[in-house]
C-alpha cells in the first residue's frame, strides 16, 4: 500500500514556520488582493486566502469590482500598486472577466510583488534554473511534496499531465531543473496509458475525474494528484483513481488534502519572500 502524502499537515508546518519567522521580522508584509467579477467561488477562495494570511500575520487589502470593470480601471489599480512601497505582493484572483485581457494585465505586475509567479520574468528566471524566480504556488507546492518523499529525482521518468501556464509547464520546467526526464502530456496526447506505465513520477492536472487508472501506473510510482474534480455523483475527487492506485504507488496525495493546502501554504511564502526581496535581507 502506498504511503499518503499529508498535505494539510505539511501545509500546515510551513505556515507555522512563516508565523514565527513574521513575528521574528516585527513585519506585516502587505498583500493586494484584486477580485473582479461576480463569481460567488472566487468570492469564496479569496476569502480563504485572506483568512491563511490573517492567520501568518499577513496584512491582506481587498480590491473589489464587479463585471463591468474596464481594463483601464485595473491596469491603473496595477500601476498604483506597483508604486506603494507599502504593498509587497499583488494578487489577481482569476479568472477574470471575459472581456478583460488577464495575460495583459499579468504582466503589468512588478516582477518583485508578482507573488503568484505568472510574470514572463519571473517565468524566464524558473526556465533559466534561477533561484531568484518566484514560483507558481502550486508546482511549488507539489515540489515540496514530492522531495518530502526523499526520493531521489536525478534521472527519473517524470510525467506531467496538462500544459497549463499556471500548473502544467512551470511543473515539468521544476522537475527537468531537478534533473528529471521529464514528459509532458495533455488533451491530444494519443496513448496516455504508456507514458503513465513508464512514468517513476506522475503529476497529474487535468481537471478530468479519474483520468488515471491503477493499471497506467508503474508499480512503486509517486503520485500527485493537483486535480480538483467532481464525479458522475457530484463527489469531489481528483485525476487520479485514488482507491485503486493506493495499492500500486510508494507515494501518493489525497484529493482533498494534498496539493490543495499547499498551495496556498505556498502563496503565503512568496509573499514573505517578496517582502525579503524588496528589503534585501
Ligand atoms: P487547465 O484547464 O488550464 O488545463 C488542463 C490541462 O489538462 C490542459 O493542458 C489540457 O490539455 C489537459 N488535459 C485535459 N484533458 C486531458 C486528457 N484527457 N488527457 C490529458 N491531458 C488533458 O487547468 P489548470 O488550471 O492547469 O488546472 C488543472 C486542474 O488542477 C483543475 O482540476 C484545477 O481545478 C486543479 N488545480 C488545483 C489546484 C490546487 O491547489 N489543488 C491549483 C490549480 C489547479
Amino acid at each position: 500500500m502506498a504511503t499518503i502524502i499529508d498535505g494539510k499537515k505539511t501545509a500546515l508546518e510551513i505556515r507555522n514556520d512563516l508565523k514565527e519567522k513574521i513575528a521574528r521580522l516585527k513585519i506585516f508584509p502587505k498583500l493586494a488582493v484584486v477580485l473582479a467579477g461576480d463569481d460567488e467561488a472566487s468570492k469564496i477562495y479569496v476569502k480563504n486566502k485572506q483568512k491563511a494570511a490573517f492567520e501568518v500575520g499577513i496584512e491582506t487589502i481587498l480590491y473589489t469590482f464587479d463585471n463591468v470593470v474596464t481594463q483601464g480601471q485595473l491596469e491603473t489599480l496595477i500601476d498604483d500598486l506597483n508604486n506603494d512601497a507599502d504593498v509587497n505582493g499583488i494578487l489577481i484572483h482569476l479568472p477574470l472577466p471575459k472581456h478583460i485581457n488577464a495575460q495583459k494585465l499579468l504582466n503589468k505586475v512588478c516582477p518583485l510583488k508578482d507573488v503568484d509567479g505568472f510574470h514572463p520574468f519571473n517565468i524566464g528566471l524558473l526556465q533559466n534554473g534561477d533561484i531568484n524566480a518566484t514560483i507558481a504556488a502550486t508546482p511549488k507546492g507539489v515540489l515540496r511534496l514530492i522531495k518530502q518523499t526523499k526520493i531521489d529525482l536525478v534521472g527519473k521518468n517524470a510525467l506531467v499531465i496538462g500544459r497549463s501556464n499556471i500548473v502544467g509547464k512551470p511543473m515539468s520546467m521544476l522537475l527537468l531543473n531537478e534533473n528529471c526526464t521529464v514528459t509532458i502530456a495533455h488533451s491530444k496526447t494519443s496513448d496516455l496509458r504508456s507514458l503513465c506505465q513508464n512514468a517513476d513520477i506522475v503529476v497529474s492536472a487535468t481537471g478530468c475525474p479519474r483520468l488515471v487508472k491503477a493499471d497506467w501506473l508503474k508499480k512503486g510510482a509517486v503520485v500527485i494528484d493537483v486535480g480538483i474534480c467532481r464525479d458522475e455523483s457530484g463527489k469531489l475527487c481528483g485525476d487520479v483513481d485514488f482507491d485503486k492506485a493506493l495499492e500500486v504507488a510508494s507515494y501518493i496525495t489525497p484529493v482533498p488534502g494534498g496539493v490543495g493546502p499547499m498551495t496556498i501554504a505556498m502563496l503565503l511564502e512568496n509573499v514573505v519572500d517578496a517582502y525579503l526581496k524588496q528589503h534585501q535581507q
